[in-house]
């Protein structure tokens, strides 16, 4: 949630050191090797001795990596088992103990909903946790040597440094994106720097410790998802322990039928205490899908008593039903880090010359990025210049 930090660069001072980028492991390989490829035109790939290392490897965010680079989770992930271990073990003690007795006396379609409720939730569960949030690649070191030169440029008429910011025309409404110091590009709108992973995600929500991932672009949706069927499954699972409980008691005591099905009292415990704070959160996620909002612009405040409330929103369709289907049902976007991809080394290209957005150099075959993060930032801003149409051109990446 929480930003990383700003500060300024004075003009002239040369490129931070590419130890932020990861260590292109495949020029370390033996020069004779790299001087042979290099002669041969073709890019240097690792020697027959070393094992090819996927990106994943040398992803410079704090996530841990599943899979062969598959599943990414943050690296804190105990809060996320404790998630998974309620739900599963809340659910597995009312199948066990509940379901049969309600199945027996009232109807089988008790422990069906229930069934189908609990798959939905822990396959949205594990699609939030597992995917990757929207992650954008940083910028390689030749690229982040390029903005900076761009950005001194920028300064050269004053004696004062650059501002670090850009601006971009949303709906008729201006809009800064900032530069990150850690990713050494400008973040495109609604992209903010997710501390706790160390990486920039795009449509950033917020940090969720409970699914142990951020929540942004690529995963909003089952996050959504997730909250409103766990609200059902633990309101389902309250009403059904009550009817147990109260259907047990007829011939006895309340007391008689508790001590009976321990394992209900629990469920009644924990489904009491979650219930109110899921409850709420659906709520919440509901107005800010319907507002297209994101928790980080709630919480900001970014854009309330801002020239009057037309414009207090840049992103908003202007209408409940538009803006929930833009949220929920709009394209699927592809990862824009290259996890699974193999490690080569450097193949320079020239840089490609000035234009409205600033060259941001080459792309690095080292690089987490799917593309040239030049062409990535470019086309994302060109998206954004007409809101209502958000980014369809990356769904074809
Ligand atoms: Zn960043
Ligand atoms: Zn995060």
């Amino acid at each position: 949630m929480k930003e990383c930090e700003y500060r300024q660069i004075p003009p002239g001072t040369p490129a931070a050191p590419p130890s932020l980028e990861p260590p292109p492991p495949a020029t370390s390989c033996d020069t004779a090797a790299a001087a042979a490829a290099a002669a041969t035109g073709a890019a240097a790939t690792t020697t027959p001795t070393q094992r090819p290392r996927r990106k994943w490897e040398v992803f410079p965010g704090r996530n841990r990596f599943y899979c062969g680079g598959r599943l990414m989770l943050a690296r804190h992930s105990g809060v996320f088992l404790l998630t998974l271990g309620l739900i599963v073990v809340t659910s597995g003690l009312f199948f066990a103990f509940d379901c049969p007795f309600l199945a027996h006396n009232l109807t089988l379609a008790i422990p069906v909903i229930a069934g189908i409720l609990f798959f939905f939730v822990i396959s949205c569960l594990l699609q939030t946790s597992f995917r990757d949030p929207g992650i954008l690649p940083r910028a390689s070191p030749s690229e982040a040597a390029d903005l900076e030169k761009w950005i001194d440029n920028l300064g050269t008429s004053t004696y004062r440094p650059p501002a670090r910011t850009m601006e971009v025309v949303i709906n008729k409404y201006m809009v800064k994106l900032k530069y990150c110091y850690t990713c050494k590009m400008f973040r495109p709108p609604r992209t903010s720097h997710c501390s706790v992973c160390d990486n920039c995600v795009e449509r950033f929500d917020h940090h969720c410790p409970w699914v142990g991932n951020c929540v942004g672009k690529r995963n909003y949706r089952y996050f959504y998802a997730f909250i409103l069927s766990l609200s059902f499954l633990t309101a389902f699972i309250f009403a059904c322990v009550i009817t147990h409980l109260a259907l047990r008691s007829q011939g006895s005591d309340f007391l008689t039928a508790l001590k009976a099905t321990p394992a209900s009292v629990l469920e009644l415990v924990v489904c009491f205490f979650s219930v109110w704070s899921i409850f709420g959160l659906s709520g919440f996620h509901t107005y800010l899908v319907a507002s297209n909002l994101t928790t980080n612009e709630d919480l900001k405040g970014a854009w309330s008593n801002k020239r009057g409330s037309e414009f207090a929103n840049p992103y908003s369709h202007k209408s409940i039903l538009t803006n929930c289907c833009a949220v929920l049902c709009g394209p699927f976007y592809p990862s824009l880090i290259d996890r699974r991809g193999f490690i080569q080394a450097d193949a320079g290209s020239p840089s490609t010359p000035k234009s409205e957005i600033p060259s941001f150099g080459t792309k690095s075959d080292a690089s987490m990025c799917v593309r040239g993060t030049k062409e990535l930032l470019r086309t994302l801003c060109a998206s954004w210049q007409n809101p209502r149409q958000p980014q369809e051109s990356l769904s074809n990446i």
